[in-house]
């Protein structure tokens, strides 16, 4: 194996998603995801259609809240409020990013923790640092299916996670230490990048620059997960790490598209079925 096939093992979960779905319906349990964009940024209109397509394929019902883009702040956290209270929303997604206007923040907060199916309330950050139970951020989430389902072993092993952001980077590390690996964290301010990559079984990269990581930067036979996403000059998308150089050292590597991409969505599926049994 060298390509981590992360269309296929998503859908793998989806159909096993499904199959949740059906068995809870049968004991009269249905769930519902509540989707809001607020303006219509055009990438956010995609992901949030590919989220409602999802939904429909699972079985999980999804209502939209598709506000125009002068929506003001305090009339967002007012239907935040409202669906907080609606007894039939088991998930709150807001899509970001929000216009300028508003406060990301602010609105992060104001989502009920337990319908917080993203993973961004700082309640679900602070259960995932003391390895509680919460939602946990879906595209890290899904980073660990792949590696699990693909049965790359991460306990002991070395893992240097590159990025810090809060989306991706700090809920990965997180991650992987609750897995028993030794795990590093690289930003733009570590010295020397390629000493400390190069130390890495697993490495995972989501810096958000093109191509920026090649051969240089890696131990032979490391497993690599691209988390970046690109639309490159030629309209074709690419990740963060240079596929074409470093192809000949990995043992296993995700492709972009079809590596870590597919998961994200796999997993928001998944939190929204587990809100389930954590509002009980
Ligand atoms: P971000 O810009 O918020 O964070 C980037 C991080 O990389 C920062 O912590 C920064 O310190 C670090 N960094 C930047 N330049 C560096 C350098 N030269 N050396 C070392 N570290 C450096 O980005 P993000 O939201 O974490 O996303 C990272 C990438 O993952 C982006 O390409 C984004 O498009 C992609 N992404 C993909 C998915 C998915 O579903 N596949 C989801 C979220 C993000």
């Amino acid at each position: 194996m060298k390509n981590i096939d992360g269309k296929q093992i998503s859908n793998l979960i989806k159909d096993e998603l499904k199959n949740e779905v059906k068995k809870l319906s049968q004991e009269g349990i249905s769930i519902t995801l509540a989707v809001i964009q607020v303006g219509e940024d055009p990438a956010s209109t995609v992901y949030v259609s590919n989220k409602k397509k999802a939904c429909e394929y699972i079985g999980i019902i999804s209502k939209s809240y598709e506000l125009p883009s002068n929506t003001s702040q305090t009339e967002l956290l007012d239907l935040i409020k409202t669906l907080n209270l609606d007894k039939k929303i088991n998930g709150i997604l807001v899509q970001l990013p929000l216009p300028k206007h508003i406060n990301e923040d602010e609105v992060i907060r104001a989502i009920e923790p337990k319908k917080d199916v993203d993973g961004f309330h700082p309640e679900n950050v602070g259960l995932l640092s003391i390895g509680q139970k919460g939602f946990v951020s879906c595209t890290p989430a899904g980073v660990i299916q792949l590696l699990k389902r693909s049965n790359i072993e991460i306990e002991g092993k070395e893992c240097v996670v590159i990025g810090r952001s809060n989306i991706v980077g700090k809920p990965m590390s997180m991650l992987m230490l609750r897995e028993n690996a030794t795990v590093t964290v690289c930003h733009s301010r570590t010295k020397n990048l390629k000493e400390v990559t190069k130390r890495a079984d697993i490495l995972i990269v989501a810096l958000g620059i093109p191509k920026f990581i090649t051969s240089e930067y890696i131990k032979e036979d490391a497993v690599i997960i691209d988390v970046g996403i690109h639309r490159g000059e030629d309209n074709k998308l690419c990740g963060d790490v240079n596929y074409d150089d470093v192809i000949n050292k990995v043992s296993a590597i995700t492709p972009v598209p079809g590596g870590v991409g597919p998961m994200t969505i796999a997993m928001l599926m998944n939190n929204c079925i587990e809100s389930n049994a954590i509002q009980k």
